[in-house]
Parts: C-alpha cells; sequence; structure tokens
C-alpha cells in the first residue's frame, strides 16, 4: 500500500467517531476538478514516495493510540487501487478499529469483498455527476454498469454508508442534481460538499468560482426528499 500522508486526529472524517485518515496514493480516474493530482498523477507520485509512510509506521501509530482513537478513514487517491487493500484492512481490524472506506466506486469487485468480509463499516462514496460519467470531467472512460454496481452494493450493505458530491458551479445545476438524486434514490444520506478552486488537476478549474455554502444549501432543499439525509459541508 503506497501510503502518502497520515492526519492524525479528526472528529468530522468518521461520522461519529474520534479517527485518524490514511492517505493513499493512485487512482483509477483523472478527474479535472480533483484537488490531489499529487495523489494521482504517476509523475507526482514517483517523487513523493521517498516520502511515503511504511505500513509498519502506521500500525505502530494505531496501537499507541487504541483506547483513544476509536476509527480509521482510509482515502486516496483511489484506495481499491492498492493491491494489499484488503489484508492491509484485515490488520487494522485486528487491533480493533473501525474502518471507513472513501472510494470513487469504480472497483466493485473490490468493493464485494471488503463487504462481504465485514472490514468496513462506512462507505463514502463518490458521485461525480449522473453515473454514465463524462470523459472530458473524470479523464477516463468508465464502463457501463460499474457504478451503478458499487451504488447498489452499498445501498444493500446494511452498514452505515454516504454518497457525496463535489458540487461544481457549471457542472451541476438542479437538474442534473436531480438526475443524480434519481440514481440513489432512497439511499441514507447524500452530502454535497463545496468545490475549492485553489489547486486541481486540470488548472483550467482554477478559474471556476469556489461553490458558496448557500448555493449548497439551496440545492440540498431541492435535493430533499430523493434520500433520506441530505448534508452540506464547506
Ligand atoms: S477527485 Fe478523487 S477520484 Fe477523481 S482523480 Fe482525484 S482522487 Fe481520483
Amino acid at each position: 500500500m503506497l501510503i502518502t500522508a497520515i492526519t492524525k486526529f479528526t472528529t468530522i472524517d468518521f461520522p461519529g467517531k474520534l479517527a485518524c485518515i490514511i492517505f493513499t496514493g493512485g487512482c483509477n480516474l483523472r478527474c479535472a476538478f480533483c484537488h490531489n493530482p499529487e495523489f494521482v498523477l504517476p509523475e507526482r507520485l514517483e517523487e513523493m514516495k521517498h516520502s511515503a509512510i511504511s505500513f509498519e509506521t502506521v500500525m505502530n501509530f494505531l496501537k499507541a493510540r487504541k483506547g483513544m482513537l476509536e476509527g480509521v478513514v482510509i482515502c486516496g487517491g483511489e484506495p481499491t487501487v492498492q493491491v494489499d487493500l484488503i489484508e492491509r484492512m484485515r490488520e487494522i481490524r485486528l487491533l480493533g478499529y473501525a474502518i471507513k472506506l472513501d472510494t470513487n466506486g469504480l472497483n466493485p469487485g473490490v468493493l464485494r469483498k471488503i463487504l462481504m468480509e465485514g472490514l468496513v463499516d462506512y462507505v463514502a462514496m463518490d458521485l461525480k455527476m449522473p453515473l454514465n460519467y463524462e470523459k472530458e470531467l473524470v479523464g477516463v472512460t468508465v464502463k457501463d454498469g460499474v457504478l451503478e454496481e458499487s451504488v447498489n452494493l452499498i445501498m444493500d450493505s446494511g452498514i452505515d454508508y454516504e454518497f457525496r458530491t463535489t458540487v461544481i458551479s457549471g457542472v451541476h445545476n438542479e437538474q442534473v442534481l436531480a438526475d443524480m438524486g434519481g440514481q440513489i434514490a432512497g439511499a441514507k444520506r447524500w452530502a454535497l460538499q463545496a468545490f475549492r478552486n485553489a489547486k486541481t488537476l486540470n488548472p483550467d478549474f482554477e478559474k471556476v468560482a469556489n461553490t458558496q455554502r448557500g448555493e449548497l444549501e439551496r440545492l440540498a432543499e431541492k435535493m430533499k426528499g430523493i434520500v433520506k439525509e441530505m448534508i452540506v459541508r464547506g
């Protein structure tokens, strides 16, 4: 597992749990608006490899924080591209930690194994646009049905979860969000979060305005009733 960073303490990234965050390097998408290009682009990852954190270091940290931290958030990049993800999750699990997995949903096969083995307590899946993602926005062609499979796996899993959307001016409007909502109708939770233009994979997106909280609240209000709970972040 390529671990690029650790946040040692968070009260907001794992609902209901005091947690730390493990950031993994590498992703199977190339979202134009991605604000972590250093965790995604192979040439940037090469630069980071010398400062990567070993899994042993992470385990030592987790052993030392037992009783203080309750959970571990694994995010990316995209964690499911790590070939040893499941093995590492088992090891974290054995220490007694709850695990939250952040994923873009492109690897339903890995997600299925994780869910079947009971290795995760909370899944947050990105929903970037209506499920037939446009290559211009996410950088790769996503096979038909892949994202729907992940959505269904999560919604049928019985564990806690959320879908989350970074709302970007010029990409998302009320109609687009309504279309997206229709694809996760009845879901437990949908979080709308603000786009920030400070650093993006495609520099063109640095010219796009930051999303205002008022706009997120307006859109969330309009989407009420499609899912059980709407959340606004940012
Ligand atoms: S936004 Fe997420 S899914 Fe998209 S390229 Fe960045 S890390 Fe990968």
